[in-house]
């Protein structure tokens, strides 16, 4: 996508913020004690105020109330919500087709907040207004580039009493690996390079141990200048004795795992999977993160004897890792 066809397209998609969705939406059904019921059923929960007739009458409520976060459930369409957004019924569903039309194929809820503020009682109707709050600007995540959008709803009775809000917020982006490539003949501007590794943040106190990782091929580790404790990671002073002072080692590159997992999701480009995430024991004392190459994960094993591997990734990155020792 060029500049001008991005910039019409953001415009396009930043008119809506603001917007409310479509019309207030009530309840299907009026707050009932057999949709209380499946829900109690489906969560396992078993309160007598949600459920007894007579063991509520004795609380505070009087008598059966709902359980407070089935708030959104008054309101949900139902299997209309099946339908998908090929023939978007409100605001937010021609927002998600707009996106989804330009590339912004994928769709992930990433957080929600609710507040209620109070509970409802049997026959009472649920009414919703839901307006576009925010898009955030293009941002690029662990899945593809993409836009935050967040919706917020209100919640009230037939009567116009306040019953709660929620807030929700989904990424509509564009995946990872749909993004064309050289290879499949993309414009030039379309072309994205093949994803490399998420690198370390390389600030002033930890900056030195990569560039000595990438210089001299080597395991360094951090050693006091005064008590020559070692430390790992890099930081700033000794927690020994608090000294500032420091210089380095290298390590010898034998240690054994001391714990460890294998990763298989969420799967980030760049990476290949599973991965067989360590906790070494260093020779020299200290204890160090990496993960563990040339070995199946099902060989994997708390107490193996490992040595440090060097690997250099397509972009000239340099990282330690460990492999099985001989
Ligand atoms: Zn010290």
């Amino acid at each position: 996508m060029n500049d001008e066809k991005k910039q019409a397209l953001e415009a396009e998609v930043y008119s809506y913020v603001g917007k409310p969705i479509g019309p207030r939406v009530i309840g299907r059904d009026p707050v009932n004690l057999a949709m209380i019921r499946q829900w109690c059923d489906a969560m396992g929960d078993t309160h007598p105020a949600y459920l007894d007739e007579e063991e509520a009458k004795q609380t505070i409520h009087g008598g059966i109330v709902a359980p407070p976060t089935m708030l959104q459930a008054w309101i949900m369409d139902g299997f209309e919500m099946a339908k998908g957004y090929d023939e978007p019924q409100n605001e937010q569903q021609r927002l998600h087709k707009l996106l989804a039309d330009n590339g912004y194929s994928g769709v992930l809820g990433t957080n929600t907040e609710e507040n209620y503020t109070r509970y409802l009682k049997l026959g009472e109707t649920v009414e919703s207004s839901t307006v576009i709050d925010s898009i955030s600007e293009e941002k690029a995540t662990g899945v593809g580039i993409g836009y935050f959008i967040t919706t917020k709803t209100s919640f009230e009775n037939q009567d116009g009493d306040d019953l709660g809000s929620m807030s929700f917020r989904v990424l509509r982006y564009k995946p990872a690996e749909e993004r064309p490539s050289a290879a499949s003949g993309g414009s030039e501007d379309a072309v994205a390079a093949k994803p490399t590794r998420i690198k370390s943040p390389m600030g002033r106190d930890n900056g030195w141990w990569w560039s000595r990782v990438s210089e001299e091929d080597c395991l360094p580790i951090q050693r006091c200048a005064d008590c020559a404790k070692l430390r790992h990671p890099p930081r700033p002073m000794c927690d020994d004795c608090g000294s500032q002072k420091w210089d380095s080692i290298k390590a010898s590159g034998r240690a054994t795992i001391h714990t460890f997992t294998v990763i298989h999701y969420p799967q980030f480009p760049g990476y290949e999977y599973p991965i067989v995430s360590i906790i070494v024991d260093l020779e020299e004392g200290e204890r160090m993160a990496s993960a563990l190459v040339d070995c199946k994960p099902e060989d994997c094993k708390i107490g193996m004897p490992v040595e440090l591997v060097i690997q250099e990734d397509e972009d000239g990155f340099k990282i330690p890792f460990f492999r099985p020792a001989d």
